[in-house]
């Protein structure tokens, strides 16, 4: 199957991951870089965040 992952954070990368090693074709996109500078899976500090 064909399967397209929205979100290159841990969650949608480890379900990329799984799904083609269960043989499907996997397509991920993300709105940006990855990893993405505000995804809470790779942000700089988990105390200290942007404000904008
Ligand atoms: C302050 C803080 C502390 C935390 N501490 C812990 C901890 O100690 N232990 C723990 O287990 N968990 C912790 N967490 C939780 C953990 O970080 C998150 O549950 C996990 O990182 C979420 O991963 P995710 O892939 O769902 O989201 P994210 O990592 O945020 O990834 C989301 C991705 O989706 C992309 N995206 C968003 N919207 C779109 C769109 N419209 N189109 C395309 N792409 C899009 C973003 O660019 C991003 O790359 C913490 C979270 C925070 C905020």
């Amino acid at each position: 199957m064909r399967i397209g992952v929205i979100d290159a954070g841990i969650f949608g990368l480890v379900s990329a991951i799984e799904l083609s090693t269960r043989g499907h074709k996997v397509l991920v996109f993300d709105q940006g870089s990855v990893p993405y500078p505000d995804a809470t899976s790779t942000d700089v500090s988990k105390s200290i965040r942007r404000t904008c």
